[in-house]
């Protein structure tokens, strides 16, 4: 095995994300790591040589009964050596509590006797905020910000995966773009809000009259994207024409006026040797070619 002097093991224990304390057998607190300083706001020369029995850190469980002066798991740890894990909250300086995680272990001399404890504690403020972070992030970067419809990013990710499944096992499925007609004209009449609010009722019809499976999603300004799974030509021409009439029958109360939109399609479905560029360019087509025919229609291909 590896052997460090003492300055390395200390650099090593320092350098911690967690939080990490001896105590001898008295629970005299004989090191407080960097972490342990920053997490609870007391420097190590402020409880080094004192108990943690001292009201220091004041471990509460959640129902809020001290465990410094009863139940301690270092106590217990010391005496019975059994390693210990539990979430409490230990008191900052400042003030406010703090949750954390902490594990507890006997500490042992070279032949084996127990000469304390260690404690190490992780602050779960940080980890709780991290997830939320990362879900928030996650939530953001997959979700458009006007629709919460998919963005493309989404899309492209869902169609990859779909490209992968029909690959390996055969699965077939379809996509379906969809474009708003005539859509400049609708925002320069009644403005950009108004243009807003017509693209998140579109998108609310498509999520809420999609099968479970599919997936619809925003491809960017006032064109959609569906992926439809496992379907024949003749149940994507059906699932279009759907889409088209509820987005046709839909309208919004604009003064003394019915607003209404509708929006031409192009559905394809997939090809041996298909690429996310080769799917989609052939779906964009044919909804080229359905604007050419006058738009508010479907064409398949
Ligand atoms: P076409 O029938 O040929 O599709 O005509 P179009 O006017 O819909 O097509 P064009 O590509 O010329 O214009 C798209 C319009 O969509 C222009 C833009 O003002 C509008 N648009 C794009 N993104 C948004 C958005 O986020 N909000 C609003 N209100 N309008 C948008
Ligand atoms: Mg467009
Ligand atoms: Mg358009």
């Amino acid at each position: 095995m590896l052997k460090f002097d003492e300055t390395t093991y200390t650099r090593i224990i320092d350098s911690l994300h967690d939080g990490l304390y001896f105590v001898a057998v008295d629970r005299t607190i004989t090191y407080w790591n960097k972490a342990a300083e920053r997490i609870t706001g007391y420097a190590a020369e402020e409880v080094v040589g004192r108990s943690c029995a001292d009201n220091i850190l004041c471990h509460v469980d959640r129902e809020g009964c001290t465990l410094c002066l009863g139940r301690c798991p270092l106590a217990d740890t010391i005496e019975d050596c059994v390693e210990r894990e539990a979430e409490v909250f230990l008191h900052h300086k400042r003030g406010q509590r703090i949750p954390v995680l902490v594990r507890v272990c006997p500490l042992r001399d070279a032949q084996g006797k127990v000469i304390g404890g260690i404690e190490m504690f992780t602050d779960l403020t940080s980890i709780e905020a991290n997830n939320q972070r990362i879900k928030e992030l996650e939530r953001l970067a997959l979700l458009d910000g006007l629709t919460q419809l998919a963005n493309r990013v989404y899309l492209e990710r869902e169609i990859n995966a779909r490209l992968h499944e029909y690959d390996r096992f055969a699965l077939p499925f379809g996509i379906l773009f969809m474009d708003l007609d005539h859509f400049k004209r609708f925002n320069d009449s009644y403005g950009h809000d108004v243009g807003d609010t017509v693209l998140q009722a579109v998108a609310q019809t498509l999520m809420a009259n999609s099968r479970p499976f599919d997936l619809y999603g925003r491809w960017g300004g006032e064109e959609f994207v569906g992926v439809i799974r496992t379907v024949t030509a003749a149940d994507l021409e059906q699932l279009a024409e759907r889409m088209r009439l509820l987005v046709q029958q839909n309208f919004l109360v604009h003064g003394s006026e019915k607003l209404q939109v509708t929006m031409s399609v192009g559905g394809t479905s997939v090809c041996p040797g298909d690429t996310l560029e080769s799917i989609i360019k052939r779906a964009d087509k044919l909804l080229y070619t359905s604007k050419q025919g006058g738009r508010n229609r479907v064409t398949l291909g």
